[in-house]
Order: structure tokens, then C-alpha cells, then sequence
């Protein structure tokens, strides 16, 4: 059944371009930290995940009449995405939209997958930006994670990528790892520069339930907060003297190379996310597809999520950008009149070294990142109080 929007919402909207995400549930074997839905790839089940997102790109493309100017394969493993089934859907992808000259259109990919043939399918098609999970380069490190690949492999991609004229790269890296220290870090983020990318993403590792390393956690040396905190502004440090731009909480890019998909999260902006687990954020509606692969390939159903868009979202958002929180759009979209309570705050963050207050905007410090998430609830309350 289509979803009903009111006409002055769908007037508001209707010009604005989309992101389409498109999650790839599968993974050969499951990595040990990780809790992201994913299925074994079996024949039988890709073959019918691949038919249900067709049929999802022709309903979102009929139901949206959007132009898209960020695609993202993300998961799960896209790498592991047959030659025939990435074209299947990337086809899929621009029968059912249109899709601007300059999109972006990126895929994640694991290193020492066959990175040839894929290519040979996503480059005519249009892909043109490629995430690697790298996550370190310590191979003691990488068996602890569980990942199959080694820095050579991560290295061979890149080359490859860089022979076909890719160079809009992005590498993952990981910190607060059990047993890491300033020596081991800098291996990883040296082994990351001289890969000669535009853009490192870099994320503190969170011991999930039901992962096998949260099962054996206790037998961890893991690191305290002291020494993740000292790693993240080490890692900060040493990027921006790299020149890159630390642009979002875990995200820093050379040369303007943001991810403009992500930054589409970060901004409020609109997408269709496809696949078990994906959400979407449609004409001021939040909704997904449960993390279910058989109800997904069977029915495609989506649900509502009753929560979201609303202002904790929206300074969380903001706040997560070195952009910041710009004080006039959220007085204007909240219709907030009074913000002196949220200036003193911010002054007070700003003396502590968490924060800069200019032209009217809340700028997280690489320090204030770090505690986002109480300044966000301080933030909230100061806000709050003249509601
Ligand atoms: S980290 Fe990536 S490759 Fe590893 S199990 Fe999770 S989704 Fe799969």
C-alpha cells in the first residue's frame, strides 16, 4: 500500500534529491565485535534478497519520483555481492530513479575479496567511492577482531582501486582495541597514510552483547576510558597534522572528500534505506525493514518508528558535525525564543575547553566529542527549561 503524505508536505519536499542505502546482509563469517544484522550467503537466499530489492527500488522509485545524488552500498560485506547481482541492482537502481551526473555512489568492501571483477561491473555503472575496512594494521589485532584479511590485502586493493583511476577512498580504522597502545596505534595510522587516501573513518570499539567478545571479555586486557580518551585525541592530533579535516565525530577527510551520504544522516536529509535492518527517513517519516531476512524477501514490510526527527535528534545531529549547532535554525525549527540558559551553558563548555561559541554556532572540540553525549543531555535541559 502506497504511504499517504499531506499535499503541503509533499509540496515542501517533492525537489529535493534522496540517498538510496542498500543493505547487503551477508558476511562469509561473522566478525567478533560484530552485532550488524547479517545471513550466510547461500545461493537461494541471495537470489530471492536480490529479487526483493528489486522489487523495493521499483516501489520507493514509483512512490518517490525523486532525483538521488547519493547511493551507498553498505553492511554486511557488498564485496561479497556476485559480479551479475551488483549489476542486477545497480541497473535496478537507475531504471527506478534518476540519478544525478555528479552522485556519489560508494561501496564498502572487504579487503582480499575479488576486488577485479567488481569492479569491472561498479565502475561503468557509476561507483565511484570505495570504503575499506581496514581497522588496523597489526595482524595480532586483526585475528582478535576476527577480520580475514591482512594490511597486504588492504594494500592490493588500493592499489587496484588507484590503477582504475579510483581515488576517492576511504579507509576504517579502530580504536580503544584490548591490548593497543600510542605504539600500535601509530603503526595503524601510518600504514593508513601511506595508502595515500582522502578519507579515514575511525571508530572507538564497543564490546556489543552477544558478540563472542563480549563472551570472553573478562580474559580481555581491554582499555579504560583514559587510555581510549588518549588514543582518540592522539588519533585527532595527528590527522588534522596530516591535513585532514576532522569533520564529524569519526570521520576526517582531505581535500573536501567528505561522505556525502553520510553527511545526508547528519544533516536530517532524506533516504531510502532497502534492505533487512535499513531504515529510511521519508517526508518527516522515520520507518525500516526488520532485521528479519525472511520477512524482508518474502514481504518487504516496513514499520513506523514512533520517535525520531524531533529536537533531541536534531541537536545530536547537529552536534555530531564540526559544523555544530547552529543557535538561529534551531530557534526557528523549534520556535525557541528565549536561548540564554543554552548561551551560558555554552560558555561555560566553551571555558572548559569543550566547545567554541562562534557566528552563533556550538562547535564540539576534539575534547567535547569525546563526551558528546552528556554535553548533548546538558544541552537538552538548557533548551528545555524555556520550552
Ligand atoms: S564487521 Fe562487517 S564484515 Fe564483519 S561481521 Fe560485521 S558486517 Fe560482517
Amino acid at each position: 500500500m502506497p504511504l499517504v503524505f499531506p499535499a503541503a508536505v509533499l509540496e515542501k519536499f517533492l525537489t529535493n534529491s534522496l540517498g538510496i542505502y542498500i543493505h547487503v546482509p551477508f558476511c562469509e563469517k561473522k566478525c567478533t565485535y560484530c552485532n550488524f544484522y547479517s545471513a550466510p550467503p547461500s545461493d537461494d537466499i541471495r537470489n530471492r534478497y536480490i529479487d526483493r530489492t528489486l522489487k523495493e527500488l521499483k516501489r520507493w522509485g514509483a512512490e518517490t519520483m525523486r532525483p538521488v545524488d547519493t547511493v551507498y552500498f553498505g553492511g554486511g560485506t557488498p564485496s561479497l555481492l556476485k559480479p551479475r547481482e551488483l549489476e542486477e541492482i545497480l541497473v535496478g537502481i537507475r531504471e527506478n530513479f534518476s540519478i544525478t551526473k555528479d552522485a556519489e555512489i560508494t561501496c564498502e568492501v572487504n579487503p582480499g575479496d575479488d576486488l577485479e571483477s567488481f569492479l569491472e561491473v561498479a565502475l561503468p555503472l557509476g561507483v565511484n567511492r570505495i570504503s575499506i575496512g581496514m581497522q588496523s594494521v597489526n595482524e595480532d589485532e586483526l585475528a582478535l577482531l576476527g577480520r580475514r584479511h591482512s594490511f597486504l590485502d588492504v594494500q592490493n586493493s588500493v592499489s587496484t582501486l588507484h590503477r582504475k583511476g579510483l581515488d576517492n577512498i576511504s579507509v576504517d580504522l579502530m580504536l580503544g582495541l584490548p591490548g593497543s597502545d600510542t605504539y600500535k596505534l601509530d603503526r595503524s595510522i601510518d600504514a593508513a597514510f601511506s595508502l595515500n587516501v582522502p578519507h579515514i573513518s575511525a571508530y572507538i570499539l564497543k564490546i556489543e552483547e552477544n558478540t563472542p567478545l563480549f563472551l570472553c571479555k573478562d580474559k580481555l586486557n581491554l582499555a579504560d576510558e583514559d587510555i581510549i580518551c588518549d588514543q582518540y585525541i592522539h588519533l585527532c592530533k595527528r590527522l588534522s597534522e596530516h591535513g585532514f579535516e576532522h569533520y564529524e565525530i569519526s570521520n576526517f577527510a582531505k581535500c573536501e572528500k567528505f561522505s556525502r551520504h553520510n553527511l545526508r544522516y547528519w544533516q536530517g536529509k532524506e533516504y531510502i534505506g532497502i534492505g533487512p535492518s535499513a531504515y529510511s527517513c521519508l517526508l518527516e517519516k522515520r520507518f525500516h525493514y526488520p532485521a528479519d531476512m525472511t520477512e524482508f524477501i518474502k514481504n518487504g514490510t516496513i514499520v513506523f518508528d514512533e520517535n525520531g526527527g524531533g529536537l533531541e535528534e536534531f541537536v545530536m545531529l547537529r552536534l555530531r558535525l564540526s559544523f555544530g549547532l547552529d543557535l538561529n535554525e534551531l530557534c526557528e525549527k523549534f520556535s525557541i525564543s528565549n536561548i540564554d540558559p543554552l548561551l551560558d551553558l555554552a560558555i561555560k563548555l566553551s571555558k572548559a575547553g569543550l566547545c567554541n561559541l562562534s557566528n552563533n554556532r556550538i562547535q564540539l572540540t576534539d575534547e567535547g566529542m569525546l563526551v558528546s553525549n552528556s554535553i548533548i543531555l546538558k544541552i537538552l535541559g538548557a533548551i528545555n527549561e524555556n520550552l
